[in-house]
């Protein structure tokens, strides 16, 4: 049981459909909400889980932080910049613990179709796809010909 939808909360905005890596978040043509079509292929990577404005989506957590019978709540925090975590337990224990949402402000990063297409200088560069502007460094990081040992074996 990887991701669930709780239906009564889901309002069938998709922005569990437009982030989930696995393209398996869709929404239900006649009821208007979202499901998982293909449980067998998430990932449990949360990231629907945390985008959901609506905290409809459950998953369950890995076997080694929390067993069978618990249920997993996510909720995301922009103004604080926080997840907030909740894991219920079969016998009502409940462990509560905050994370940071990430390293740079949530919505901040564009989607590959607001930038600029690659040029044909672009294509030929063994670089991926806007890098090194992307990633906010000058240059990527490369070994240089005097730090390279040469050795016989
Ligand atoms: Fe997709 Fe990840 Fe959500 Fe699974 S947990 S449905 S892989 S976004
Ligand atoms: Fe429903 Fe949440 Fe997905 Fe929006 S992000 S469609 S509210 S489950």
């Amino acid at each position: 049981m990887p991701t669930f939808v709780y239906m009564t909360r889901c309002d069938g905005c998709g922005h569990c459909v437009d982030i989930c890596p696995s393209d398996i978040m869709h929404i239900d043509k006649t009821y208007r909400r979202a499901l998982n079509i293909e449980p067998n292929m998430c990932w449990e990577c949360y990231s629907c889980v945390k985008a959901c404005p609506q905290f409809a989506i459950d998953c369950r957590g890995y076997a080694d932080f929390a067993p069978l019978g618990h249920s997993v709540r996510a909720r995301r925090e922009e103004e604080k910049g926080t997840i907030s975590w909740k894991i219920k337990f079969r016998d009502g224990r409940e462990k509560n613990f905050v994370s940071p949402i990430r390293t740079t402000p949530w919505g901040s990063i564009p989607s590959p179709t607001e930038l600029a297409p690659p040029t044909a200088e672009m294509l030929k560069s063994q670089h991926l796809a806007h890098e090194p502007d992307a990633l906010k460094v000058p240059a990527l990081p490369a070994l240089k010909p005097d730090q390279l040992k040469r050795e016989m074996v």
